[in-house]
Formats: structure tokens, sequence, C-alpha cells
């Protein structure tokens, strides 16, 4: 019932307004609820990702400027730096969409996270800044956000998510409007070609299998390989290990590499997932995480 319950939340007219506003969303909270009948031990899980899809994706992203020209952006990429940390300006945050999304997304958690009442009170009287932890967390600094969570009496768990998803859907913009000034073939590197990040998983896409690498953080895709492994670049066929729960290798898979350990989880795909399916997607496959290699 957990997602069926969460979209019922919706006001009806709101509903159809919000399934013209973003049909990826609505998409998405379809394929959770395919996902649950399914699967129904997913259910509460599942249900929880709606509310969170829902109030994280439902408004739509205002038009933020790229923080540097194109031509800078290809240097970058050329020389294997990541476009968000190209040129002298950093990444512009959008403090007004940030802070709402924040909020919003505190607001729908306070029925089904009790740690989500201090969060959003401390939002509301601006102890808690997001604009503060989204700069560290775009530093690579989270556990800045973490001490400040605690000295707030906010799970930083919490404090963690409520900035990536707060921030998911202006980077998701950004890696849009990066993605068509990108050469094709000029990013080789197994992290993110925007935000630098480790893939957050595979999409084998299509009939032909092609494999793509997803950021977490961002959303970014960038063609990667099937034999090499994103987070040492080991290429031996032998020291890449496939898993899969019998009666699933043709949807979700997991690979492990012996050389570094790293663990990617990888999903078949038509095409692209879109930002809320892919959120979808690691729900549909952390089950994986607890597959173990000897
Ligand atoms: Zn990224
Ligand atoms: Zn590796």
């Amino acid at each position: 019932m957990g997602a069926r319950v969460a979209r019922r939340d919706v006001e009806p007219e709101s509903r159809s307004r919000f399934a013209d506003a973003s049909p990826t969303l609505d998409a998405a909270l379809v394929d959770l609820d395919r996902l649950m009948a399914a699967r129904p031990e997913l259910s509460a899980a599942a249900g929880s990702l709606a509310t969170v899809l829902i109030a994280a994706f439902r408004a739509p992203v205002p038009e933020i400027a790229l923080h540097a020209e194109p031509e800078l952006l290809v240097e970058a990429w050329r020389a294997g730096v990541p476009a968000f940390h190209a040129g002298e300006a950093p990444l512009g945050v959008h403090s007004d969409d940030l802070r709402a999304r924040a909020g919003s997304l505190a607001e729908a958690l306070r029925a089904i996270n009790p740690g989500a009442a201090p969060l959003l009170k401390a939002l509301q009287k601006g102890q808690a800044n997001p604009d503060t932890w989204a700069v560290e967390a775009l530093a690579g600094r989270p556990e800045v956000i973490d001490a400040d969570a605690c000295n707030l009496g906010i799970d930083p768990a919490l404090a963690r998510s409520i900035v990536r998803l707060g921030l998911l859907p202006q980077l998701s913009a950004h890696s849009e409007k990066l993605a068509t000034i990108r050469p094709s073939g000029i990013w080789s590197g197994g992290n993110c070609p925007n935000c630098g990040g480790a893939p957050t998983l595979a999409e084998s896409r299509g009939l032909e299998q092609r494999r793509y690498w997803r950021c977490g953080v961002c959303a970014a895709d960038w063609p990667g390989e099937r034999v090499r492994c994103p987070f040492c670049g080991e290429t031996d066929h032998s020291r890449l290990r496939y898993r899969f729960v019998e009666g699933e290798q043709d949807r979700y898979r997991l690979t492990v590499c012996d050389a570094c350990r790293g663990r990617l989880k990888v999903t078949s795909t038509l095409g692209p997932l879109s930002l809320p399916g892919l959120l979808v997607a690691e729900l549909a496959t952390a089950h994986l995480d607890g597959i173990h290699f000897v």
C-alpha cells in the first residue's frame, strides 16, 4: 500500500497538474507501484520513497546559469577536471530552491521519520543552514554536515539525505546542460565528469546493452565499459566478477572488482533513467548490498 497511500495524499487536482508538470515523477511513482506489487516486502520503503520523490521533485527547477563558459569546461574535461571544479568561480547553488525543497522534504518526512521534526524546526529557525551544508557536500566534506547536525540534535544521516535530495534537482539540471556541451569521447574517467564523484549505479542500456555510469549526486550519465572497474580502472575480466539473485540476472546484477573491492550495481534499462527513476532503481537494487563475495 505504501506508495499508493502516498500518492493519494496529494490532492486530486494537484495530482493531475503535477503529472503535466513532471511526467518523469509520475512515471517513477507508477514504477514504484509496480515494484511494490512485485516485491511486497518493499512496501514500507517504497511508500517512504514516494513521499520523498513528491516532496523533492514536484516543484519545477529554476533556470540557473552555468558557472563557467563552455570553452573553459571543455578544456577542464580534456585535462581530466570535472566540470563543477572548472574555473575560478564555484558552482552556484540556488539557495531559495534548496531551502524550499529541504523544507518540504522535512515537512513530508515528519509522518514517517521521527527524526524529521527536529530537522524541520532547525530549518524554520534558521539554525540549520542547507546552503552551508551544500557547499560542504560539494567540496567532499560531509563530515562537517554530520558535526553540525549532531550539535543541533539532528540525525546526521537525515541531514545528509536532505542536502543530497534538495540539491539533486538543480544539479541534475546542470548535468543536463553540461551533457549538451560535453564532446563525445572527451571523458574516459570512471568518476563523474561533472561533480567528480564515484558512480552510484551502472545502466546496461538498450538491446546493445551499452554500459553507462550514473552519478547519485548530480544524476550525470556518461559512457562506461563493461570490462572496466570505474573505481580503479581494472580491465582484467577475470578480476571483475558478477553476482545476482536467482531469476533476476537479466534485470539486476552486482559487479565486484577483485583489485579494489569496489562494488557497483548494474540495472538493465531501455534508455537513460530519469532523475526520480534513478532513486527508484537504487531502492530496487538495494537488496544486492547483502550479497557477499568470497
Ligand atoms: Zn556527479
Ligand atoms: Zn576496481
